[in-house]
């Protein structure tokens, strides 16, 4: 007969994965939250359970974030469904949503996240501003589905696939946010990062050539006095303020995230 382990037994594995991802993992093989894996330790786990711990363990033993072998991750107010095709939204991504919702109340506006991934930035902001009207593009159509799924019960929000700001209407929208690929080719994080979509990380010219693309193209997607908020990387403010200064923007602010790394850039057109 086989012998059944206790939670407790199975959470004493592999000490050098974070007993806090060892516990997520384990409650979500459970269909459980981490505060009942927590609370009942002396319960035992079936056979296949088990099997299937030990197997999503292992792939997180060999890199793979946990936010793929749970399928979802936090951000803002709301869990998103996340896999291989959409980039795992970071914490610092979160002040682009805090910008904007300091910088403009819930009157009619529309408003467009370009490159939304999973949506959580779209759909952050549209939970939050039922008023505004908020459209999310993206070039592929595998994150378009999953940020679909995640925008279900969300109204104020529509889709369309294409190449940054191609398939929307020209000097349509009020408000550009995007959190484009920054991360220069080679840059020695990029090893940490193989799980993930490269062409949601990696960008050419030191980072800055989508970028780039977007300042040029917010300027025909924009209404007149429209604003554009852009995350980059920690050592790209200054490029993207002159950048932006000589594609006519004006009233230029800079954020930095609660590591105090500059990681976020606002301008208006006009
Ligand atoms: N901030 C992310 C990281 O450093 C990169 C995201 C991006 O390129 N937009 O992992």
């Amino acid at each position: 007969m086989a012998t059944e382990i206790t939670i407790h037994e199975l959470l004493a594995s592999a000490p050098e994965t974070p007993l806090l991802e060892r516990q997520l993992i384990l409650a979500h093989v459970l269909g459980k939250t981490r505060s009942w894996v927590i609370g009942h330790d002396q319960d035992s786990v079936c056979e296949l359970a088990n099997s299937v711990y030990e197997k999503r363990l292992e792939r997180r033993i060999h890199g793979e974030p946990v936010a793929y072998i749970l399928g979802h991750k936090d951000f803002w107010k709301h869990r998103f469904a996340v896999n291989k095709a959409t980039l795992i939204p970071r914490p610092e991504t979160e002040l682009l949503v805090e910008t904007a919702l300091a910088a403009f109340p819930d009157t009619t506006k529309t408003v467009l996240d370009l490159g939304t991934g999973c949506g959580a930035i779209a759909i952050s902001l549209a939970n939050e501003r039922p008023a505004w009207q908020v459209i999310a593009s993206d070039l592929s159509a595998s994150s378009l589905a999953v940020a679909k799924r995640n925008a279900q019960g969300t109204p104020n929000i529509r889709f369309f696939q294409g190449n940054w700001g191609e398939a929307i209407k020209p000097r349509s929208v009020e408000l550009i946010i995007c959190n484009p690929p920054y991360i220069e080719p080679g840059d020695e994080h990029l090893s940490a990062l193989v799980f993930e979509p490269s062409s949601a990380l990696v960008s050419p010219c030191k980072g800055l050539h989508d970028l780039h693309t977007v300042i040029k193209e917010a300027r025909d997607l924009l209404a007149d006095g429209g604003t554009l908020l852009l995350e980059h990387g920690y050592n790209q403010q200054d490029a993207l303020c002159k950048r932006l200064h000589n594609h006519g923007f004006t009233h230029i602010e800079t954020y930095s995230d609660l590591n105090q790394t500059p990681r976020a850039i606002s301008a208006q057109l006009g």
